[in-house]
């Protein structure tokens, strides 16, 4: 990777619903000067305020990273961020109108493919690294979450999930330079156990991006009634189950899960500001525990 930072060449705008208020989001990712960093302004609320995409503006990670600074608060940054990191942009100025991205199909297609049509620029300032020099571990021991970072001479991150799921089995997916990020990772959608969102199905809270942007991981056969109230969710009459997966949404990849994984940490990481030299192994990664560990990194940033 090239050791000068790039911004965008053009303004790229997206627009669709948000995930947790379902209302319709408009997106400008756009040019912005050398050493900026990634920046979110808040185009709706008054002055505009500003948020860094930097770890220690993360406040919450219950459903996707959240970052507030001041007024300025804006949840579901990940995608993103990870396609703007990962394809090589280290400033943009990100304009949004609302206190979410939009979910778009729950994967970072989209971004991916605007970013490979307009293209990025290199600017006259070097980038920064930052260069892995010990072991840096963040675990969660009861709940099997372990993100490890061991010194290397490039950035990779190997994924691995396992939730005692029979369906998603045990799945694992790497990244390094060589991996084509638009079309192996991006088009990776998230996803969600139809146990944990079966009460909500049957209170009618399901929202526009809640499920029909993810993937939808059925474990256990259906009864008629749940199989009557998806397709009802869903405005759709034909929803079966295929192979533990909801039919609305064919499978991408037979690893999507872990690839979608793999997806949010190159996110979450992103938040150090600076490009990593190391390798990174993540056992049951989230958004909790990638943030953590941006966090932790950020702090022995000399
Ligand atoms: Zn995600």
């Amino acid at each position: 990777m090239s050791n000068k930072q790039r911004t965008i060449a053009e303004v790229i705008s997206f627009s669709g619903k948000g995930l947790h208020t379902g209302e319709l989001v408009t997106m400008k990712v756009c040019p912005a000067e050398a050493d900026r960093g990634i920046v979110f302004r808040r185009v709706d609320l008054k002055g505009a305020p500003e948020v860094a995409a930097l770890a220690h503006n993360v406040c919450d990670t219950s459903r996707g990273t959240t970052i507030k600074d001041g007024k300025a608060k804006v949840s579901t940054i990940e995608h993103i961020l990870s396609a703007l990191w990962t394809m090589g942009i280290d400033n943009a100025l990100i304009e949004i109108d609302a206190p979410e991205t939009p979910i778009m199909d729950g994967s970072a297609r989209a971004y991916a493919a605007e970013i490979e049509r307009v293209g990025t620029v290199e600017q006259d300032a070097e980038r920064k690294w930052f260069e892995v020099e010990e072991e840096f571990l963040f675990e969660i021991p009861k709940k099997g979450v372990r993100v490890v970072i061991t010194p290397a001479e490039e950035y990779s991150v190997n994924v691995t999930v396992d939730y005692n799921s029979t369906v998603v089995g045990v799945q694992q997916h790497r990244y390094d330079d060589s991996v084509n990020y638009r079309e192996e990772i991006a088009p990776c959608r998230t996803f969600v156990f139809l146990h944990e969102i079966e009460l909500l199905l049957k209170l009618g809270l399901i929202k526009g991006g809640s499920v029909e942007s993810a993937m939808v991981v059925v474990e256990k056969p259906i009864s008629e009634s749940t199989k009557k109230r998806i397709c009802k969710t869903f405005g759709r009459e034909d929803i079966e189950v295929e192979r533990g997966y909801l039919s609305h949404q064919p499978l991408r990849f037979e690893n999507e899960i872990a690839r979608h994984k793999l997806l949010d940490i190159l996110g979450d990481l992103a938040l150090l500001g600076r490009r990593i030299r190391g390798h990174v192994e993540a056992l049951r990664p989230g958004h909790y525990a990638n943030t953590q560990m941006a966090q932790l990194l950020e702090k022995n940033l000399k």
